[in-house]
């Protein structure tokens, strides 16, 4: 068997895929070829260094702090996406049973309908205004894990 078809098979028998037969070449081959040694060694050589770059190259702390970030990040993703599905159920329940109840009410007079519309108008601003400080500041975490 020649040197050019064994060192084609070397990569198989470096990952363990030939079959009996090729096996058997190969092994017999190397036993009385320097030459062939040499090459399987340089691949081990090779596998081992690539090896090494895929796994080993990212120290562990570099991971727990990649998983810790993935995690804080879902854990407040959750939690901002109920409060505002709850949020919005609220709004849109109480919305309602207040116009019902007590602006489509004709017993309630106009002055305190104005009074509680104006509260309802001014709470609502206050809300946003807080939710976009709070959504900005959490953009900005966000941008802070990306850099670190
Ligand atoms: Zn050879």
């Amino acid at each position: 068997m020649k040197c050019d078809k064994i060192k084609e098979l070397l990569a198989g028998y470096q990952d363990g895929e030939l079959d009996a037969q090729q096996l058997e070449t190969v092994q017999t081959h190397l036993a009385e070829c320097a030459d062939c040694r040499e090459e399987l060694a340089r691949l081990n050589k090779v596998k081992e260094v690539a090896g090494k770059v895929k796994y080993n190259d990212l120290p562990l702390e570099v991971w727990e702090s990649y998983w810790q970030g993935i995690y804080r990040r879902i854990e407040r993703g959750l939690g901002w996406i109920f409060l505002s599905i709850g949020a919005i159920i609220m709004a849109a329940v109480g919305g309602f049973y207040l116009v019902k109840d007590f602006f489509l009410d004709p017993a309630v007079a106009l002055i305190p309908k104005a009074g509680v519309g104006g509260l309802i108008i001014g709470g609502s601003f206050l809300l946003v205004s807080v939710l976009r400080e709070r959504i900005f500041a959490y953009n900005r975490d966000r941008y802070r894990e990306v850099q670190r």
